[in-house]
């Protein structure tokens, strides 16, 4: 599903030169539930910036379905980013002043899907992360493990191959990031891809395999053994 071949990426600005990412190979199958680890400032945001297509890169090659990710036009990458990808991210991201099921029935307004069955599409997949009583909620009105399930939501109505997830349990206490943990694997036994970026080895754990970056190199792999999950509290 993506493969990266010695990636590259450093940020200029008038007086530093930081190389952040220094030649990554990656490779991730459809299906996987992969999580990425490394200190603060490794790159971890970086590389899941250009693998959603929300950055690009400066050398080498990222394929996304066997499609190369290279110099596409704003249209092309926004085409490329709605038929594959959803995005999850550690703040929610959700429109403040919108409902939850007019949150999640929004990717669908843009792809001009009519209302009725915009709110009805929406309903289903509130009800799929145990949201349905609270469709008429304002993001203020819920709890954060709530409003991040109105983001996952949000993120599976358009129906994406790969979810890719920026430290989605960094604001949550630690019952609440397992309930959202329990919800990514349900999504992945559907036969969605899961990337998850992640401080915490305990929700590490919780995936299937584990990236290490270290100084903008991969600097571990590891499959993660059935069993040992929720070890830290
Ligand atoms: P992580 O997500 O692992 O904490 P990031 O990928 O966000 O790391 O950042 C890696 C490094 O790149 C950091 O030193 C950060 O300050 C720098 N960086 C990130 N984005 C930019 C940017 N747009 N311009 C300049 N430097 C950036
Ligand atoms: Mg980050």
């Amino acid at each position: 599903m993506i493969q990266l071949s010695q990636i590259r990426k450093s940020y200029h600005t008038e007086y530093t030169h930081l190389e952040v990412l220094k030649g990554i190979d990656l490779n991730i199958e459809a299906g996987e539930f992969v999580s990425i680890m490394g200190s603060s400032g490794s790159g971890k945001s970086t590389l899941l910036n250009i693998l959603g297509i929300l950055d690009d890169y400066d050398s080498g090659e990222y394929r996304l379905d066997n499609k190369l990710i290279q110099d596409l036009s704003q249209k092309q990458a926004a085409h490329y980013r709605n038929q594959f990808i959803g995005f999850v991210f550690q703040s929610f991201n959700l429109l403040p002043f919108k409902t939850a099921i007019e949150n999640v029935a929004l990717p669908l307004y843009y792809q001009k899907i009519e209302r009725k069955k915009r709110q009805e599409i929406a309903m289903e997949y509130l009800t799929r992360v145990g949201l349905r009583d609270w469709a008429d909620h304002l993001p203020n009105q819920m709890s954060g493990g709530q409003q991040q399930r109105v983001a996952i939501a949000r993120a599976l109505i358009t129906q994406p191959k790969v979810i890719l997830a920026d430290e989605p349990t960094g604001a949550l206490d630690t019952q609440t990031s397992y309930d959202v943990m329990k919800i990514f694997k349900e999504v992945n036994d559907q036969g969605i891809t899961l990337i998850v970026v992640t401080h915490e080895n305990d929700i590490a754990n919780m995936s299937k395999r584990v990236i290490r970056l270290t100084d903008g190199l991969i600097s571990g792999n590891e499959t993660v053994q059935v069993g040992k999950t929720q070890s830290a509290q």
